[in-house]
């Protein structure tokens, strides 16, 4: 059995309260659901004095200005079934279900999701597990073994929901010791496995702020793991777009849990206007698997995974098209 090291506890009852608790407790760290922070804490990845909880803080889902302001403590399970995320944001909803297995997503929340940190099948491992390979530069170690070099880290951007949010052009809302600021998705993660989040220090995500599509909006999510029923993805598509029977007007592909940072694909454009009949549909699954580079950090051959970038492209675009 993992025995977690003690630490103290501290409940917030809204943002204030958060921050004012992170700013007197040094070394504080923020805890939502619990369901990633809490098994790090256990294999000894870190060792907090004292958490601040969030999980009291309320969430929700509110149509405001043209955007879907959802707050990041809105709980998985509930986002899934949310018949407003469901009617307007479907993809959002699939990913937000696709996440773990049942138990966790009444737990697990969608900032926590959005701030998770990277994963490696090197890292996120015991103690004793990771002293007999002599540890590595993420954590304790100098020689990352993925890279087979002592400079970089390619732990994997692991969230479910962030390229679905990423494709919705999602921006986020922070509060934390120097104010409130809003921050575009696309410039939250770093390719850096040990420090992918272009966040100051204490900085609580407070709501993630979806762009509503107008009519015409179809997009998916799908997923690549071991188990449907637990596992972390091995590879994420997320595909959002408008479309005028088969033909896109807007057209968004970001592929996720490859490296630090899920990779929004480059050069849709071309597609745009263009009725997505098979040979269209097999020139985007191209481009799509030209620009998707898996690390090897996650579990899986790497040229497997990014020809399922394509397999699942070509399925999920053939699905889309004929949707209308
Ligand atoms: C067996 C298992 C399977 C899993 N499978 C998946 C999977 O398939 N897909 C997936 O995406 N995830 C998976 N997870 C990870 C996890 O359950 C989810 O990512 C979940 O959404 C994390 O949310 P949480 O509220 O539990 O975050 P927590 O564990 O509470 O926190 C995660 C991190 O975010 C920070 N944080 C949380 N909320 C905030 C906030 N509002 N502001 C600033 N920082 C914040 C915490 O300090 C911590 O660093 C799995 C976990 C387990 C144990
Ligand atoms: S990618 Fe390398 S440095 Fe990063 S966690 Fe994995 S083994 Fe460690």
């Amino acid at each position: 059995m993992l025995r977690m090291q003690g630490f103290g506890y501290r409940h917030a009852g809204d943002w204030d309260e958060a921050l004012r608790l992170w700013q007197d407790n040094p070394g504080a760290v923020y805890v939502a659901g619990g369901t990633d922070l809490l098994p790090n804490v256990k294999h000894g990845l870190l060792a907090p004095k004292v958490l601040v909880g969030l999980s009291g803080i309320p969430g929700g889902v509110v149509e405001r200005d043209g955007d879907l302001v959802i707050g990041a403590t809105s709980r998985l399970d509930v986002l899934a079934a949310d018949p407003v995320v469901r009617r307007l944001v479907l993809p959002l909803a699939e990913a937000a279900a696709s996440v773990a297995g049942p138990q966790l997503r009444t737990m697990a929340t969608l900032g926590g999701n959005v701030m998770l940190d990277t994963r490696c099948m090197f890292y996120n491992q015991t103690e004793f597990w990771r002293r007999s390979l002599g540890y590595c530069l993420k954590a304790e170690g100098t020689w990352c073994h993925v890279v087979g070099g002592p400079k970089t880290c390619v732990a994997t951007q692991s969230s479910d929901t962030v390229p679905v949010l990423l494709a919705l052009d999602a921006r986020l809302r922070f509060r934390g010791p120097s104010g409130t600021r809003e921050l575009a998705l696309r410039d939250l993660y770093r390719f850096n496995g040990m420090d992918h989040l272009a966040v100051e220090k204490g900085e609580l995500l407070t709501e993630i702020v979806v762009p509503l599509p107008g009519d015409g909006f179809r997009g998916s999510y799908t997923k690549l793991r071991t188990r449907d029923s637990i596992d972390f993805p091995q590879l994420g598509l997320a595909v959002c777009g408008t479309w005028e029977g088969a033909t896109p007007t807007a057209l968004e592909i970001v592929v996720g849990a490859v490296s630090p940072q899920p990779k929004p694909v480059r050069g849709l454009d071309a597609f745009l206007g263009r009725t997505l009949d098979a040979a269209a549909i097999d020139a985007v699954a191209d481009l799509v698997h030209k620009q998707t580079r898996p690390q090897g950090s996650v579990h899986g051959d790497t040229a497997w995974r990014r020809q399922m970038a394509a397999v699942f492209t070509r399925r999920a675009l053939g699905a889309l098209a004929h949707a209308g």
